[in-house]
């Protein structure tokens, strides 16, 4: 039996569970429950608060996690980083009063910081030589310019919504992150198996996220011309129409690339081009 810490309830919860569901994984999930046994995969899941997690791995509490980098780093314990997970993406910024006059990071040199990522930001004012005082606040960073606790904040931004409304502009990124799979170092043989299986089902759903599945019909003096544009998991498959002289070409195509083809297979003569998801992929 593996267990996995995933965040009880937060931002990272939905896409952890879809995760570990679109892995074939079935679990019954109730908000009262701390933790959960899979009906159909040695795995249990610990419901916990997400700045925990990255303990609960180290010590061995939790086999496996799921948490953000931002987290993970902050905590310092990268070391148990297994893999990115692509989801939750988002990024510490240093942001000021929208009036304020910025330039550059040096305008920060003596300055009151508001955060909750002190070692994050401390690494990076480092890095960029700026000395400055940080006040490390656990949440409502946003509102501590306003208040007058300090001159900048260094708080998390996905679409940059919050800052706005509260009055603030984001002049620097600090740190870029993502959801990350965590293990502990020391699992035994059994529990490194249940990881194994699992990490295998996790790269199968991710390279479906990437991959559709494309169908198209093509005149049979073209299909040499089209293969070359459908770069495919092997080549294409080739199927013969009811319709003389005609084909219709299966493959797998990376969606970033489809846009890109698009016009070149209309071009070459391609028709009826259907695009489609795949659910999972097994190379
Ligand atoms: P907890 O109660 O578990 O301590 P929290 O309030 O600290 O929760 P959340 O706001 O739920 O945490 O964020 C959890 C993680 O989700 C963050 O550490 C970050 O990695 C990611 N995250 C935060 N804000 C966003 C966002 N706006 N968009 C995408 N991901 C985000
Ligand atoms: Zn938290």
């Amino acid at each position: 039996m593996l267990r996995l810490a995933i965040q009880k309830s937060g931002r990272l919860s939905e896409d952890s569970l879809k995760l570990i569901r679109e892995c074939g994984i079935s679990f019954i999930t109730s908000s009262l429950k701390l933790k959960t046994e899979s009906t159909n995969f040695p795995l249990e899941i610990l419901y916990l608060r997400d700045d925990d997690i990255p303990g609960y791995v180290a010590d061995g509490v939790a086999d496996i996690g799921i948490v953000g980098e931002n987290v993970l780093v902050e905590e310092g314990m990268q070391h148990l980083a297994v893999e990115q997970l692509g989801f939750s993406k988002c990024r510490l910024s240093l942001a000021v009063p929208k009036g304020d006059p910025y330039e550059d990071i040096s305008d920060l040199q003596g300055k009151n910081i508001a955060t909750s990522y002190p070692n994050l930001l401390q690494s990076y004012l480092d890095e960029k030589g700026v000395q400055a005082h940080i006040h490390t606040i656990s949440g409502s960073v946003e509102i501590a310019p306003s208040i007058g606790l300090a001159d900048a904040i260094c708080d998390i931004v996905s679409s940059g919504s919050t800052l706005i409304s509260n009055g603030l502009r984001e002049v620097e990124r600090v740190f870029k992150s993502q959801a990350v799979l965590i293990a502990n170092g020391g699992l035994n043989a059994e529990k490194q198996e249940i990881l194994n299986k699992l990490l295998f089902r996790i790269h199968a759903v991710q390279r479906a996220q990437k991959a559709k599945y494309i169908l198209l019909n093509a005149p049979n003096d073209k299909i040499a011309e089209i293969s070359e544009l459908l770069p495919g998991a092997k080549s294409p498959s080739i199927l013969p129409l009811a319709e003389e002289g005609w084909s219709s070409l299966h493959s797998v195509v990376n969606e970033d690339d489809f846009w890109e083809i698009i016009e070149k297979l209309k071009d070459a003569g391609a028709q009826g081009i259907l695009v489609v998801p795949i659910e999972k992929m097994i190379v």
